[in-house]
């Protein structure tokens, strides 16, 4: 069993995938080429804002963000805890200091009243500023965009929407990606939308930030390639990746409502068996993974060995709070307690998870689980 299967989607799939890469093969246009901006058209138009740029992955889209808006020295940006290390990664790379704040322990997306204690704390015991806030959509469900953003207005900040995990989410009628003042994805080839090799985007409908974020993510070009106005990044998506994925949005809804019967199987037979993932009414998840919980660190080791034993893959996102990561010593201020981050660490577990999954296999997996609580 795959862990998300690839290979059975290109199966499926083959014949228009592998005519948008002979296409570009044959042009030779590999960067910048026209399917690079027919794909950010499409995306824009997708996810319901007015700009899209394309670029390299979803660590250099979450940088860019940053630039865009001069975030660096003497500023403070929040981040949840749980969460991929880019989220907080990119902070120093600005030269800004990451303050990393506790998540709810249902839908582990950033919890507002940590995020309030914590701006407080930066206020009243730091000369910095807060500037920004890093709202992560883990595992593919929509933070709670709703409270944050009256925080951030109230405390005059940006709010970026990290939405590496949720393309595709829903909060209402509103997109993933369309949710902060300037939202970024991934396309790393294990997300939703995923192409094959790294890409990301970057979206907004600031027309300002757009044209800034256009000349960062090519060398900070000015009205020409050979123009440098500001320092930037080389982060450009390239033209094949560009074509994988206009092939793929053909079949992306159908894709997201397949992985939506995926959840519901898989809730449905582990709800009385352990924690499974809670969807708040008014959202959609992209279902990046199926993350559920175990009583504590044993018995999750007992049901991935149960796994391992039958051949079934299982991850552990994530293994340690990002305050906790070494790299971040000496570079981060602690602003409030991140216990419910800490607690989860030791005890998530997901579960192989694609649209392609099928009812046997998912009884397989059910029955590992069942097995490794039941024998504790
Ligand atoms: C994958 C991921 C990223 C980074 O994306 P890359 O394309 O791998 O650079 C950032 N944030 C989160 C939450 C992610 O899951």
């Amino acid at each position: 069993m795959e862990f998300r299967d690839l290979k059975r989607q290109y199966q499926l799939h083959r014949q228009a995938i592998d005519t948008a890469v002979q296409e570009v093969v044959r042009e030779t246009h590999f960067i910048s080429g026209p399917q690079v901006g027919q794909l950010e058209d499409r995306l824009a138009a997708y996810v319901g804002v007015k700009h899209c740029v394309a670029c390299g992955n979803g660590t250099d889209a979450l940088q860019l963000a940053l630039m865009t808006w001069e975030v660096g020295v003497g500023d403070a940006v929040f981040i949840p805890d749980f969460t991929f290390f880019s989220s907080g990664e990119v902070v120093p790379l600005v030269g800004a200091v990451p303050v990393f704040v506790d998540v709810d322990a249902e839908t582990f997306n950033i919890d507002c009243e940590s995020l309030e204690n914590a701006i407080e704390y930066i206020l009243h015991h730091t000369q910095l500023v807060p500037r920004a806030v890093v709202a992560v959509d883990l595992f593919g469900q929509p933070a709670e965009y709703d409270r944050i953003r009256e925080i951030t207005e109230r405390y005059g900040m940006f709010l970026l929407e990290d939405a590496a995990q949720s393309f595709g989410g829903l909060l209402g009628d509103c997109r993933a990606c369309s949710l902060g003042d300037i939202s970024t994805t991934s396309f790393f080839p294990s997300k939703p939308l995923g192409c094959y090799g790294d890409g990301g985007a970057v979206f907004t409908d600031n027309d300002e930030w757009a044209e800034r974020l256009r000349s960062l993510h090519v060398h900070g070009k000015g009205r020409d390639k050979y123009d440098n106005v500001r320092i930037g990044l080389n982060s450009r998506l390239d033209t094949l990746q560009a074509a994988v994925l206009l092939a793929k949005m053909e079949f992306f809804e159908a894709e997201l409502a397949a992985s939506q019967q995926v959840a519901e199987q898989y809730t449905m037979r582990l709800k009385d068996v352990v924690q499974t993932p809670r969807i708040l009414d008014d959202r959609q998840s992209a279902w990046a993974q199926y993350t559920v919980c175990l009583k504590d660190s044993e018995e999750r080791s007992r049901v991935a060995v149960y796994m391992r034993e039958v051949g079934i893959p299982s991850m552990v996102y994530y293994k340690k709070p990002m305050h906790l990561q070494e790299a971040f010593i000496g570079k981060q201020v602690k602003a409030v307690s991140c216990a419910m981050t800490e607690k989860l660490c030791g005890k998530c577990l997901s579960l192989p998870f694609h649209p392609y999954l099928e009812e046997e296999m998912i009884e397989e997996v059910c029955a590992c689980v069942l097995k490794g609580v039941s024998n504790g």
